[in-house]
């Protein structure tokens, strides 16, 4: 019998095991896959090109990020941003310098009227309980998209204002509650981080690959990761709790679940869970998005003076582009993100035609350089079964007010972790690490309590 089975070694799960590892609790991880890491995911190609397919950046404000690539020696570097960047909108391709494109004057204004409100809204959403704003039950009744049709009065504002939303959330916006948007901008600190490479989410890459990280974590337990356990059914009894799979069965005193919420909602759990965790988990959904790489020689557009970013309207696959080169940048990668409805559409191409569409956009952007790639790759977290989407979960309208704190919420002897419990970088790697620490901690906390009784 384990103390503690954790299920799922994404950085959620490996954070949890190592959290029990110092404090010396046995446990035992079970994962679906055959590899660490869930919806991060280093594709080494050959001795010297690998392709983050899933997370990659961190930034300012994820600090146990940064202090785990010093506890392991792990390397990070600068995300390359310096040039003009791009932006196809209205079928008109402009150069900019900075976070605001050029747009007449009306545009602008609305521009920077829409961002500060969200801002400012944003601000005040009391992240551990975003159910008690005075407003939330305005704010969940509609969705962020319902919230820009009111409030962006020029086209070219909203084009660009929901490319953004879109870039940052990995979905529809009219699938995601106003108040789920804001509580996310707030527990990322503000959309200026959200959206940005210098001081934001996106100033970083990991040398290797963020799956070097997460490697030297579980380093020290791997001999305690069972792989391809795919957990069915979880059932209490007698104090115990039983995990059963296809010819597996584990029991243990208490249980982590790392797993995104629509794979938990799968698991056939005896006693049920409480009405609201059955409910929320069957309400959140995943985002949508796939990565597309396209590898070069060499970076050639830094030369011509772009940075390799770009973002564009429904008329482009991809609404944004950056510079995903090795911090060396002995080959030169453009890396595009497809998401929700422009990813569906993406994806229903064969891959020689999406590879074409790519490599029509970046020679339009970047001139004759990019219609000769080396490779070209893409890949979609939402065609793999033990992710079903991404970035994170996303809650629906009416999803928060309506279940609270539901998700979090530890029930008998079952902790919740995952990203999608972090009321801080919710969605991020960095939530997925606090939410799989906090959870291990807890679980430390009841079982010293227990043994003193
Ligand atoms: C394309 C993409 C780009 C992203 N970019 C960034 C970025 O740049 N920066 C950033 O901070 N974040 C980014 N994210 C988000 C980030 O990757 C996630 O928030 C984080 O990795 C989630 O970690 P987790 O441990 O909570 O869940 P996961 O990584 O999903 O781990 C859950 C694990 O549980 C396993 N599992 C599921 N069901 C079962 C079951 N029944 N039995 C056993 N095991 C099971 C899965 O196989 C998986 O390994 C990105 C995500 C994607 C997909």
């Amino acid at each position: 019998m384990q103390q503690v089975i954790i299920i799922g070694a994404g950085f959620s799960g490996i954070a949890a095991a190592k959290i029990l590892h110092q404090a010396k609790i046995p446990f035992l991880v079970l994962e679906a896959r055959d590899r660490l890491g869930g919806r991060v995911y280093t594709k080494q190609l050959s001795d010297d090109l690998y392709l983050d397919f899933g997370g990659q950046w961190i930034g300012p404000g994820q600090e146990r990020m940064y202090e785990l690539c010093q506890e392991y020696g792990v390397e990070y570097f600068e995300t390359y941003d310096q040039g003009y960047n791009l932006i196809d909108i209205n079928q008109k391709v402009k150069k900019f310098k900075g976070l605001i494109p050029k747009m007449d004057i009306a545009s602008l204004i609305n521009l920077d009227f829409v961002l500060k409100k969200l801002e400012r809204l944003a601000k005040s959403i009391p992240l551990e309980s975003p159910w008690q704003h005075p407003k939330a039950l305005a704010f969940d009744s509609i969705s962020l998209a319902a919230f820009l049709d009111s409030n962006c009065k020029t086209n070219s504002c909203k084009k660009v204002v929901s490319l953004a939303c879109e870039t940052v959330f990995a979905s529809e916006l009219n699938e995601i509650s106003l108040l789920h948007s804001l509580f996310y901008i707030k527990s990322g600190r503000d959309l200026n981080t959200l959206i940005n490479i210098k001081d934001g989410a996106q100033q970083h890459r990991i040398v290797g690959g963020m799956q070097t990280l997460i490697e030297k974590m579980a380093e020290p337990f791997r001999a305690s990761i069972q792989f391809q356990k795919a957990v069915k059914k979880i059932f209490r009894e007698n104090g115990n709790i039983k995990i059963l799979g296809d010819g597996f069965e584990f029991t243990g005193k208490k249980v982590i679940m790392a797993v995104p919420p629509p794979l938990a909602a799968k698991i056939d759990f005896q006693p049920l869970l409480s009405m609201e965790k059955r409910q929320l988990l069957d309400r959140i959904a995943m985002g949508q998005v796939g990565k597309c790489f396209m590898v070069y020689k060499k970076p050639f557009w830094r030369e011509n003076g772009f940075s390799g970013q770009s973002f564009a309207d429904e008329n482009s696959p991809f609404q944004s582009l950056f510079d995903c080169s090795p911090k060396d940048g002995s080959y030169g990668i453009l890396m595009g993100f497809t998401i929700a409805n422009r990813a569906k559409k993406y994806f229903r191409e064969s891959k020689e035609r999406r590879k074409k569409l790519m490599v029509e956009k970046l020679t339009l952007y970047f001139g004759k350089g990019a219609s000769e790639p080396v490779l070209f790759e893409d890949f979609s977290m939402t065609d793999e079964v033990w992710s079903r989407g991404c970035y994170a979960g996303l809650y629906p309208t009416g999803a928060w007010t309506g279940f609270q704190d539901a998700y979090a919420k530890p029930e008998d002897s079952i902790y919740w972790a995952g990203t999608e419990a972090s009321p801080v970088w919710y969605g991020y790697i960095e939530g997925a690490v606090r939410a799989g620490e906090k959870a291990a901690e807890s679980v430390i906390g009841n079982l010293t309590k227990l043994n003193s009784n």
